[in-house]
């Protein structure tokens, strides 16, 4: 069967992004190497994904929205930043908004299931599962992909949405910055006795920051940013003495709390490509930016990514010209790097500076806040970053 498009990877930016072309008359493959049945039905991974608006928007016109049962769907009003253990904190509220709420709550397998079920009346798209991509290559032409088992498919656009450690990425020689913090991501969800009044609170603590993401049924998503070399010992952890430990280091202010999931852990490494494209090749999802999750970026990134590349291949396609070429493709990884590498960069600064335990670093950290509260250019600059609502306003989607 000859494909006019490749997708490696059947993550949420890889299914998105095919569900992005259902009406380019294109032809298209997406292999990816676990199983229809674990795409279909995809496991609790402890990720709960906040959403901006923007992304809202993007997945309302993929149909995602829309499959997605409201009791999955929690939303955020405000959110609190607090340094160390000071009572102190920057505020966002959604009455300083145009909207009702500041952004969304879905676990990332929900939001996964919905890009597998929006794709089931795609008749242009073949999913190839339990295909595992060894080999990769393009000639000015036309790109291939060959799997492990030694079966070749070529296409003249491939595109890589295969986690921020591609290895087709590598393959196709486009370099990419990593950063490895030393640290890692413990997520799991928990009840609690007392409402979490849909507030997100990023606490930076001197030892180890620790976010509360509110989800429906007065739960929350615990999201732990530790040392590495701690991770093992917390992963450990008596499930009642986890749950007293959170407790007092978020003051008792969520009453008493009890573990509703297993632990998760993630080790921490931001990745940046350099560029999101070579020739016949793109890459969209983290394999072109993979983010720290303190500014819960990652996937709303990975959506604009793939609305992006449609967008630019649908027009060349309306204009009678190549879908594939290195205009298109540049335009691409320009108007994305423009959007992405702000938001990494500025993403890596933070981290730094709330993992900076030096005495200068806590009296900047102490400064930004107020200076957050009281300039108000400042604090509508993070607010957009944040929700992305002028993206929806303004038009910039
Ligand atoms: C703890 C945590 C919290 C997060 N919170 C947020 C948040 O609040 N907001 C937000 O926007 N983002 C968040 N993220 C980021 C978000 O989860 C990711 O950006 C998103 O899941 C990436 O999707 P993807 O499709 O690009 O890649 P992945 O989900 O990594 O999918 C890659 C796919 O490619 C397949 N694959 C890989 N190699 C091959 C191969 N050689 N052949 C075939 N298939 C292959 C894999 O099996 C997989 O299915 C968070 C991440 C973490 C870890």
């Amino acid at each position: 069967m000859a494909f006019d498009v490749i997708i490696i990877g059947a993550g949420p930016a890889g299914l998105s992004f095919a569900r992005s072309l259902k009406d380019s008359g294109l032809n298209i493959a997406v292999v990816e190497k676990t199983s229809k049945e674990q795409l279909a039905d995809p496991a609790y991974d402890g990720r709960e994904i906040a959403l901006t608006h923007l992304s809202h928007k993007l997945m309302n016109d993929l149909g995602m929205w829309p499959l997605i049962d409201d009791k999955q769907k929690t939303i955020i009003k405000t959110a609190k930043v607090v340094n160390g253990n000071s009572p102190y904190s920057l505020d966002f509220d959604h009455s300083e908004t145009s909207k009702d709420n500041l952004g969304f709550m879905v676990a990332n397998n929900v939001i996964r299931k919905s890009a597998w079920d929006a794709l089931q009346d795609s008749d242009n798209v073949t999913m190839l599962c339990d295909k595992t991509v060894a080999k990769v290559g393009t000639n000015a032409v036309r790109g291939w992909v060959e799997f492990e088992d030694g079966e070749r498919l070529d296409a003249p656009l491939v595109v890589a949405a295969d986690s921020r450690f591609s290895a087709t990425r590598r393959m196709m020689g486009i370099s990419t910055s990593m950063l490895d913090f030393g640290r890692t991501c413990i997520v799991c969800t928990m009840s609690a006795s007392r409402s979490h009044f849909d507030t997100a609170t990023e606490c930076f603590h001197y030892d180890r920051t620790l976010a509360v993401l509110p989800i429906n049924d007065n739960k929350v998503s615990i999201v732990i940013t530790l040392k590495s070399e701690e991770t093992q010992s917390v992963l450990d952890m008596d499930k009642q003495a986890f749950a007293r430990d959170i407790e007092n280091r978020l003051n008792h202010k969520l009453g008493s709390m009890a573990l509703t999931s297993e632990l998760f852990a993630y080790p921490l490494v931001a990745t940046l490509a350099k560029q999101f494209y070579t020739n016949r090749f793109a890459v969209i999802g983290d394999a072109a930016v993979g983010m720290h999750p303190v500014t819960a970026h990652g996937f709303n990134l990975g959506l604009q990514s793939a609305h992006i590349l449609a967008s630019e291949m649908m027009s060349a396609i309306d204009e009678g010209k190549d879908f594939s070429s290195a205009q298109v493709l540049s335009r691409y990884s320009t108007k994305h790097q423009r959007i992405a590498a702000p938001v990494y960069h500025g993403t890596n600064a933070l981290v730094k500076l709330y993992t900076n335990n030096t005495a200068p670093a806590k009296l900047a950290r102490k400064a930004l806040l107020h200076l957050g509260n009281i300039v108000k250019p400042a604090k509508s600059l993070i607010m957009d970053q944040l929700t992305e609502i002028r993206a929806v306003d303004g038009g910039r989607a």
